[in-house]
């Protein structure tokens, strides 16, 4: 993928949170810790089910921005997801390379997380299109994605998804050659 012309990678983060399962009560500690590069070091990820709450809500909502149909709703809910955000970017080289990070580095890691989804998705949208976000066209997937292709023709989550429809499409194919 091409994050050049995206400027961040802030969205992947979002998308990654809306895809997360949320079966497990502890889900949003392991989720935090499998993206730590997103939150300053030394942030507690333990969170209250309270908290843990608002963490599903945001997911829901990154969710739900990328399965609107019109621009109208993907104003409506981007809107209500950027009014989450307490946005106080800064400037790092920490993993690096220059990028920016978008919320208050001493704030508790919901703050982080929220506002790091919020602004990377909304840049995207704002300056990209909100058709970028979709939703995996394979069979028995619903996961949302956001398509950084350069001729935007992404329609799957993954390469799994994409192999798994190919095959599917090809066998189907075959049956009703036979
Ligand atoms: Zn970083
Ligand atoms: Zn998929």
């Amino acid at each position: 993928m091409d994050y050049d012309t995206y400027g961040s990678t802030a969205v992947e983060l979002a998308i990654a949170l809306a895809n997360t399962e949320r079966d497990d009560p502890e889900w949003a500690r392991a989720f935090l810790g499998s993206h730590e590069e997103w939150f300053t070091a030394g942030t507690s990820f333990d969170l209250s089910p309270g908290k843990t709450h608002r963490a599903a809500a945001t997911a829901e909502l990154v969710r739900s921005v990328a399965l609107a149909e019109s621009q109208a709703d993907v104003l409506d809910r981007l809107n209500e997801l950027l009014a989450l955000a307490r946005p106080r970017p800064y400037a790092t080289d920490h993993d690096g390379s220059l990028h920016l990070h978008f919320a208050r580095q001493d704030s508790p890691a919901l703050e982080q997380l929220t506002t790091t989804v919020a602004m990377g998705l909304s840049q995207v949208v704002v300056q990209h299109g909100w058709q970028r976000l979709g939703v995996c066209a394979a069979e028995n997937c619903d996961d949302v994605y956001v398509d950084t292709s350069r001729n935007a023709s992404r329609r799957y989550c993954s390469n799994t998804c994409a192999s798994r429809s190919t095959v599917a499409a090809y066998r189907a194919r075959q049956k009703t050659e036979e």
